[in-house]
């Protein structure tokens, strides 16, 4: 199997927007790295003595309604949230090693996707920092890995998979299953934005007023999510009928880049959380 080289963006590119949960203006400036040591990371440039902090799955602190990774010393002062957009969009276009700066506590939501940070990419542009690709077996999950307190599962598969499904008593959602089998995952990441990126988070109106008094999605508003009540969308049209479930692989596969690679497996989840997305990542980072 031909393996894309690992790769950064090409030049500097500026996205900014307004965090969900936090609801304040943030600027992201991505930046070029050419060392794969380093990997993806963020860097917190409003605080005095900005931390790294790795985009690795042992750096995942809270996972209430969004991923959040915690600076290796574990202080307040290094930690960014709602990172598992802009990953997803990295790991799609095979970007292994990026510098990304952000002046606050939690990441834009732009228009709910992954499409702005498709975009931002672009924008930058890809080099490659290893040799030409190789023929080289992925590494890929040869035992079924499960999580026994929830429906999140890695199988065995000749190629990489992501099933999901979702059910909500709100007739709009109801049950929905999906399944995306990418074509070049890794490569320019265009069929990744064209079938999971452009989809957008959702949210129920009977949850709103709740998340608001626990002091989330502060920023939350008719443009940068879906919202339904028992029978209708607010704030159509939807980018695709399960626009929804498309939604949650885009999480899932944000979440498992935290590994990062994702190994070649079926993964499949059955109403899932990024507590559950980010207990098998663990599980297959760290084997028995
Ligand atoms: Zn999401």
């Amino acid at each position: 199997m031909l393996t894309s080289s690992a790769k950064s963006i090409a030049q500097p590119v500026v996205c900014t927007g307004v965090g969900l949960h936090s609801g304040t203006a943030v600027q992201v400036t991505l930046v070029p790295e050419t060392d794969l040591g380093r990997g993806r990371y963020f860097v917190r440039t409003d605080l005095p003595d900005p931390a790294i902090i790795p985009a690795q799955v042992s750096q995942v602190g809270e996972t209430v309604l969004s991923t959040e990774l915690v600076a290796a010393a574990g202080t307040e002062r290094g930690t960014v949230r709602t990172v598992e957009h802009l990953l997803a969009a990295l790991v799609s276009h095979g970007v292994k090693a990026v510098r990304i700066e952000v002046d606050g506590p939690e990441l834009p939501l732009l228009d709910g996707s992954a499409e702005g940070w498709c975009g931002a990419i672009a924008t930058a542009g890809l080099i490659s920092l290893s040799p030409q690709p190789v023929e080289t077996s992925p590494p890929h999950i040869s035992e079924p890995q499960w999580i026994y307190d929830g429906d999140v599962a890695a199988l065995p598969s000749p190629t990489l998979r992501f099933s999901y499904g979702i059910e909500f008593q709100e007739a709009p959602i109801g049950k929905q299953w999906h399944s995306w089998t990418p074509v070049e995952f890794g490569a320019n990441g265009d069929d990744f934005l064209h079938a999971i990126g452009k989809a957008r988070t959702f949210g129920l109106a009977r949850q709103i007023e709740q998340l608001r008094q626990a002091g989330l999605i502060r920023g939350g508003t008719l443009d940068n999510a879906l919202v339904c009540d028992e029978e209708r969308w607010l704030n159509p049209p939807l980018r695709f009928e399960n626009e929804p479930v498309r939604h949650k692989i885009l999480d899932l596969v944000g979440d498992l880049s935290l590994i990062g690679t994702i190994p070649q497996a079926h993964y499949v989840a059955f109403k899932a959380s990024h507590r559950l997305h980010v207990a098998l990542a663990k599980a297959i980072a760290t084997p028995l």
